[in-house]
C-alpha cells in the first residue's frame, strides 16, 4: 500500500509536505499551549515533523498514520534524530476510518482532508479519537484571491472554483459544523515557495540520477512547466492554513 509514486519522488526531500514553515509550525505549537504529556493524533502525518518537533519542544506524546512508506520511514528517523522516539510512533497505513484506542487531546489532519472525504467528514473522524474539550487541527487550502474563472482554478490544480472557500467562508463553514475556531496559523507566499520550489531541485536531482526510469518523462515535463504554473496561479491565488477547532 502506498501513495502514487510521483509524490514520493517530488517530495522525498521535504520535511514538511505543506506550505507551513518550521517556524510557523513552532509558533502554532506554542499558540496551542500544549501541555507535556498531551496525546496528539496526526492522520496523514507525512514525514512526522509536527509530532517530532512538538514532542521535543512541548513534551507531547503521539501517533501518526500515513500511507507513504517513504514518509513514514523518514518520520521514524526524524523521531530518533530529535530524541523523541520513545514519545511518538508512526504507523504506515490508510488513515481512512482510523480511530485511536487512547483518546487524544489534539487530533489533527493537516493537508490531507480527503482521508475523511472532505473537511466535514474529517472533523467527524478526528472527533472519534478526541477527548472531551480537545482540539481538532485541520490544514486546508482556501482562495487568497478568488479565481476569475474555473480555468484559473484549474491552474491552481483545483477542479473548479467551488473546490475551496475564501478564508471568511472557510471559517464560516467550521462554524456551521458546530465548531469554534480557537486559533489559526496561515501560510504565506514564502512558505508556498518552500513547499513548491523545493520540489524543483528534488526533481532535477532525481532526473539526473534516474534518466531511464518510467516516470522520467513525466518528471521532466513537470520540472519544465511547474515554476511557471506555480508563479502564475498557485502562488497568487491559493492560501493555506491550519485551523484549531473546538466543538461548541
Ligand atoms: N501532514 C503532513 C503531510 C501532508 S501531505 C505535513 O504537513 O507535512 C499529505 C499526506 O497524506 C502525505 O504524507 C500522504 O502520504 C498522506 N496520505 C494520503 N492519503 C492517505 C491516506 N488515505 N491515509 C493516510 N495518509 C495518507
Amino acid at each position: 500500500m502506498d501513495i502514487p509514486r510521483i509524490f514520493n519522488i517530488t517530495e522525498s526531500a521535504h520535511r514538511i509536505h505543506n506550505p507551513i514553515t518550521p517556524e510557523k509550525l513552532a509558533t502554532l505549537g506554542a499558540a496551542l499551549r500544549l501541555e507535556a504529556g498531551t496525546r496528539v493524533l496526526d492522520l496523514g502525518s507525512g514525514s512526522g515533523e509536527m509530532l517530532c518537533s512538538w514532542a521535543r519542544d512541548h513534551g507531547i506524546v503521539g501517533t501518526g498514520v500515513d500511507m507513504s512508506q517513504l514518509f513514514t520511514a523518514q518520520a521514524k528517523l526524524r523521531a530518533v534524530e530529535l530524541g523523541v522516539a520513545d514519545r511518538v510512533e508512526f504507523i504506515h497505513g490508510d488513515a481512512a476510518g482510523y480511530v485511536s484506542d487512547e483518546k487524544a487531546g489534539v487530533a489533527a489532519c493537516v493537508g490531507a482532508t480527503w482521508i475523511g472525504g472532505g473537511v466535514a467528514g474529517t472533523v467527524d473522524l478526528l472527533e472519534r479519537s478526541l477527548r472531551g474539550g480537545g482540539i481538532i487541527l485541520i490544514g486546508e487550502p482556501f482562495w487568497r484571491r478568488l479565481p476569475p474563472t474555473d480555468e484559473v482554478a484549474k491552474g491552481c490544480l483545483a477542479n473548479a472554483i467551488s473546490d475551496f472557500f475564501t478564508l471568511p467562508d472557510l471559517l464560516a463553514s467550521f462554524r456551521r459544523l458546530g465548531c469554534d475556531v480557537v486559533e489559526m496559523m496561515l501560510a504565506d507566499q514564502d512558505g508556498w515557495d518552500r513547499y513548491e520550489a523545493a520540489k524543483w531541485l528534488t526533481m532535477r536531482r532525481w532526473l539526473d540520477a534516474n534518466p531511464d526510469d518510467e516516470l522520467a518523462p513525466d518528471v521532466r515535463d513537470k520540472l519544465t512547466s511547474e515554476p511557471g504554473r506555480y508563479a502564475a496561479y498557485t502562488r497568487d491565488y491559493l492560501g493555506w492554513g491550519v485551523f484549531a477547532l473546538m466543538r461548541r
